[in-house]
């Protein structure tokens, strides 16, 4: 692999270009973000110190409409990080024919070692500083890695002070009391759901014959893994940042999802208490999470996790990848080669930005709705999108991947080069 995720991320787009033509103006403006903005973020701590934090925003494009992406607090985010996942961004949008360009933002901080006082700090000086760059009609905000609705909450806080009037549509994924939605909160794991619904009875997999691994257990993660319990799926791991556990029998989730809210880790709850009294969990790596042999993996975590060094190993027939670029586009190859499926990020998690979307329309016209017509509009256009992308797989004779990139390609490309 390259050591730039960003070239990585190209390498996806130059596969889906052998198989279909788009016009010049579209090929030569994909090589490019519309812009890329590098800010440093003052914030005054707690005990009267000052430290500056690097932050990131990026519009990869918006011919289709505003930027839209989210915003991720991670020691690692770097320039070439949040251009990738815009980039990325820029053809989930398209996958779904949402209204939206692609962006992304971040800071490069580990938000666990601010206190909750110094974090809204951070995060309100951060819209302070790309405050003219963004708008419900510019570029629109979301929750990632390490932010949340209360990091929302205050973003646009400061975004309404500093253009003095209430501005909801600038970000979405907002408190309810605040301008969110019903069901944004649970949209990205609830269209991930909605996929694998739609792909594993191809291969008449039912769920209660199905085992699966989830890495990460955060918003998107831990959801997904409730979800697919509820439905009777066998969820036998899961793991976080600091390790994960493993069930021969299957994973009780509600009380994970119960102890981890109340403690810090996954890997506690095979240490301390709880589960460990109603399973007997092993405590296992991350690393040796990825190569169980489970029918279905779940990478639910961070980019670059399934890479040429462990490819190999990978024994799970299906992978759904819930985070943005699991799979890097070597470890793509060999996975081909070994008649694993892909299905990819920027369709299995798009059902975040699809809620999120709903949120915006909603912020615009005053109305809200209940969560009722939000699930089924989100349930509509994950089902309908899978089954294009899977035509799409079969008329090509690619990988669901390349199929994606096709699809949304199509519809770049119509937007963006509608002159030549
Ligand atoms: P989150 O911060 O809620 O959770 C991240 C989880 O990953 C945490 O459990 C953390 O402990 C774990 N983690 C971090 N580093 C890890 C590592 N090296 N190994 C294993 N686990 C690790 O974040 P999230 O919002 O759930 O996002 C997870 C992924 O999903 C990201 O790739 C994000 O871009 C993608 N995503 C999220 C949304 C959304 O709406 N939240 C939408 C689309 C895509």
């Amino acid at each position: 692999m390259t050591n730039s995720l960003f070239a990585d991320a190209n390498i996806r787009l130059e596969r889906a270009l052998k198989y279909i033509q788009i016009s010049p103006s579209t090929e030569e403006k994909l090589k490019y973000p519309k812009s890329s903005l590098a800010v440093s973020i003052p914030l005054r701590m707690d005990d009267g110190s000052l430290k500056v934090y690097q932050g990131y925003r990026v519009i990869y494009n918006d011919s289709r409409g505003p930027g839209k992406g989210g915003v991720r607090y991670h020691p690692s985010v770097n320039l070439d990080e949040v251009k990738s996942l815009a980039f990325w961004m820029m053809f989930k949008c398209a996958v779904l024919n949402l209204p939206f360009g692609g962006a992304k933002g971040g800071i490069q901080v580990n938000p666990r070692e601010l206190s909750k006082g110094e974090l809204e700090r951070l995060s309100k000086n951060y819209i302070s500083a790309i405050a003219d760059y963004i708008g419900p009609d510019r570029d629109i905000l979301a929750p990632d890695v390490y932010t949340n609705e209360t990091v929302m909450g205050w973003m646009v806080e400061e975004y309404s002070n500093i253009t003095r009037q209430i501005s909801w549509g600038v970000v979405t994924g907002k408190p309810l009391t605040m301008g969110g939605s019903e069901g944004r909160s649970t949209a990205t794991a609830t269209g991930a759901f909605h996929v694998i619904q739609t792909i594993l009875p191809k291969f008449e997999k039912k769920p209660e014959q199905t085992t699966v691994a989830v890495q990460g257990f955060g918003n998107a993660g831990a959801q997904i893994a409730q979800l697919l319990y509820q439905a009777g799926y066998k969820v036998v791991a899961v793991s976080d940042s600091r390790g994960g556990i493993y069930c021969e029998d299957g994973l009780d989730i509600p009380s994970i999802r119960e102890y981890k809210e109340s403690n810090s880790t996954v890997k506690d709850v095979y240490c301390q208490e709880t589960v460990c009294d109603l399973r007997e969990n092993d405590v296992i790596t991350n690393e040796e999470l990825l190569t169980l042999e489970v029918d279905v993996l779940i990478p639910a975590a961070l980019e670059n996790q399934i890479t040429e060094e462990n490819a190999h190993q990978i024994k799970a027939p299906f992978i759904f990848e819930v985070a943005n670029g699991p799979v890097t586009s070597s470890a793509d190859l060999i996975l081909e080669e070994k008649g694993i499926r892909v299905i990819p990020d920027i369709l299995v998690n798009a059902g975040g930005v699809t809620v999120s979307h709903l949120e915006w329309v909603q912020n615009r016209n005053g109305m809200y709705w209940d969560l009722e017509k939000v699930q089924q509009h989100l349930k509509e256009g994950m089902e309908r999108e899978t089954e294009v992308i899977w035509k799409v797989a079969l008329e090509y004779e690619v990988s669901m991947r390349t199929a994606a990139y096709i699809h949304s390609l199509k519809r770049l490309d119509d937007a963006m080069g509608f002159d030549d």
